[in-house]
C-alpha cells in the first residue's frame, strides 16, 4: 500500500440510478490526479444507508447533488465527529446559497476546483496544516478557470468494473445558458485537444462509450475532425447534442461515419423554443431526426413536463410527437427548478417554490407551483404520459422502429433495455408523485390542489 492518505471519495445517488453504471467522469479525474500522489482513492458509488463508516479512511470526500445535499451533510456530520476531514463538492455547489449553507457542515468546500488547488489540499491535510472539525469550511472555487483534464486519465479506465460504461468529454462549457439549468463553465466552450480524446476511447476497452459533453459539436470543424480520428476504432458511441447542430448534414454523416449509434436530445419542450433548438415547429423537428435515423444512428428525447409555457395540452402533443418516426426512445421528467439554476431565483422572487428540502429535488416530487396548468393537472398529466409511453404496445412498436433504424447492434439492444428499465421508473415515480401531492395538498400550500 502507498505510504500516503487513505481517502474515501463518494458518489451519492437515491432512487434506483444509472450512475452506478455511468459515473460522472470528475470521479476520474480526482482518481487521475491523486494515485500518482501516493494516495489511495476508495471509489463508493452509493446511497446514505450504504456508507461505510468503519475505514481507516483520513479524508472523505463526496460529489454532492442538490438531492442528496441532506444525505451528504447527514453522512460529513457523522464522519466529523469520528475526526475525519470532510470535503464537499460537486454540481449542488454551484451558487452562493448553496455553498454557504455547507459552511458548518464540512471542512472543505470545492465550488470548482483545478490540480494544483487539488493538491495543495492534499498537502495541506498531509502535513495537518488541515485538520478536522474546522468551524467555518474554507471554500476552493477555480476562479481563474485553470482546470484541465489530466493527462493520465486514460490509465484510470482500467479500474472500471465489468458493467460501467465509460464517459469521454470532447468538450467543456455550455454556451447556451438554458434557465432551468446549470452546466459546468456556463456560458463557456472549450474543445479538447482531438488527439488526447482519441488515446482516451482508445484505451477503453468496451465497444461502446459515452463522448459526455454537455453538448457534443458545438465547434463543427472540431466534431467532423475528431469523428474521422475515431472511425478506426470502431466504437460504438453515445453522445448528447442539440437539435440545431443536428440540422448540419455535413455533421451528420461525420457522426455516422465515426461510430456515433445513440444521440440524446433535449427537447424539453413542445410548446416554446430554446436558443439550442434553432428556430422549427414540431414536423421540422421530426424531419430533422428522421435524418439522423436514415443515417443508422438512434434518438433519445428528453422532455420536461410543466415548464412555464406548458398547458394541459402538452402532454398530448409530446405522446403525438414520441409515438411517430424519429424518436426511437423517450425520457420523460417534470422539471425540478434547481438551487443553482436562474429559473430558482425568478420562482423564489414569484413565490412559486413550495418546498426548499432538497431531497425532495430529486425528479420523484413537486416542489414549485406551475404557471400554465395546476398542480393536480401537472401531476396527473405526467403520470398519464408516461404511463402511455411505458405501455407494451408502445414499447414493442419502438423496439421495433429501434431495430429496423440500427440493426442488432449493442447500442439498439442497450436502447430496448433501457426503455424496459422506463417502465419500473415511471410506476415509481407515479407512487412518489401521488404522495407529494398528498402531502402539499395537506400543508395547502400550492395552487390547485384541494385542501
Ligand atoms: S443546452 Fe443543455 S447543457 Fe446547455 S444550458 Fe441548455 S440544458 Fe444546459
Amino acid at each position: 500500500m502507498p505510504a500516503g492518505m487513505i481517502i474515501d471519495l463518494y458518489h451519492l445517488y437515491l432512487h434506483q440510478n444509472h450512475v452506478r453504471l455511468m459515473p460522472p467522469p470528475i470521479l476520474d479525474v480526482i482518481r487521475a490526479w491523486t494515485e500518482p500522489l501516493g494516495h489511495t482513492i476508495n471509489l463508493r458509488i452509493s446511497t446514505e444507508n450504504r456508507v461505510k463508516y468503519d475505514t481507516p479512511a483520513r479524508v472523505v470526500a463526496i460529489s454532492v447533488y442538490t438531492q442528496t445535499a441532506p444525505a451528504a451533510y447527514r453522512i460529513a456530520d457523522r464522519f466529523r465527529k469520528m475526526g475525519r476531514i470532510v470535503i464537499l463538492g460537486g454540481p449542488h455547489f454551484h451558487a452562493d446559497i448553496t455553498a454557504a449553507e455547507a459552511a458548518d457542515k464540512c471542512d472543505i468546500v470545492a465550488r470548482s476546483i483545478c490540480r494544483e488547488q487539488w493538491e495543495g489540499l492534499l498537502a495541506r491535510i498531509e502535513s495537518g496544516r488541515i485538520s478536522p472539525g474546522q468551524v467555518k469550511a474554507e471554500t476552493v472555487i477555480d476562479n481563474d478557470g485553470r482546470f484541465t483534464f489530466p493527462e493520465n486519465l486514460y490509465r484510470v479506465f482500467s479500474k472500471k468494473r465489468p458493467w460501467q460504461f465509460t464517459l469521454v468529454p470532447a468538450s467543456l462549457g455550455c454556451p447556451f445558458r438554458c434557465e432551468f439549468c446549470s452546466p459546468y463553465l456556463a456560458g463557456m466552450y472549450f474543445n479538447r485537444d482531438i488527439e488526447t480524446v482519441w488515446n482516451e476511447v482508445r484505451h477503453v476497452k468496451s465497444p461502446v462509450i459515452g463522448l459526455c459533453d454537455a453538448t457534443f459539436g458545438l465547434n463543427k470543424s472540431h466534431a467532423i475532425e475528431l469523428m474521422q480520428r475515431l472511425a478506426p476504432l470502431k466504437k460504438q458511441i453515445w453522445i448528447e447534442t442539440t437539435i440545431s447542430r443536428l440540422r448540419d448534414a455535413e455533421f451528420l454523416d461525420a457522426l455516422a461515419q465515426g461510430g456515433v449509434k445513440w444521440i440524446a436530445v433535449g427537447i424539453e419542450s413542445l410548446s416554446g423554443s430554446f436558443k439550442k433548438h434553432g428556430a422549427g415547429p414540431e414536423e421540422d423537428i421530426r424531419s430533422v431526426f428522421i435524418e439522423v435515423n436514415r443515417r443508422g444512428m438512434l434518438v433519445q428525447g428528453n422532455f420536461i413536463c410543466g415548464m412555464d409555457q406548458d398547458a394541459p395540452d402538452s402532454f398530448g402533443r409530446i405522446f403525438d410527437f414520441c409515438s411517430g418516426y424519429g424518436v426511437n426512445f423517450s425520457y420523460i421528467d417534470i422539471m425540478v427548478p434547481f438551487p443553482t439554476t436562474a429559473l430558482f431565483g425568478r420562482y423564489v422572487d414569484d413565490g412559486k417554490i413550495v418546498d426548499m428540502n432538497w431531497d425532495h429535488y430529486d425528479f420523484h416530487h413537486l416542489v414549485y407551483t406551475p404557471s400554465g396548468m395546476t398542480a393536480q393537472q401537472l401531476i396527473d398529466g405526467y403520470i398519464r404520459l408516461y404511463r402511455s409511453i411505458t405501455s407494451m404496445l408502445f414499447l414493442m412498436k419502438k423496439a421495433v422502429q429501434i431495430l429496423r433504424t440500427a440493426g442488432f447492434k449493442v447500442g439498439a439492444l442497450l436502447m430496448i433495455a433501457y426503455s424496459i428499465f422506463t417502465v419500473f421508473d415511471a410506476r415509481r415515480k407515479e407512487r412518489f408523485f401521488s404522495k407529494s401531492l398528498a402531502a402539499l395538498s395537506v400543508r395547502g400550500n400550492i395552487r390547485g390542489l384541494p385542501n
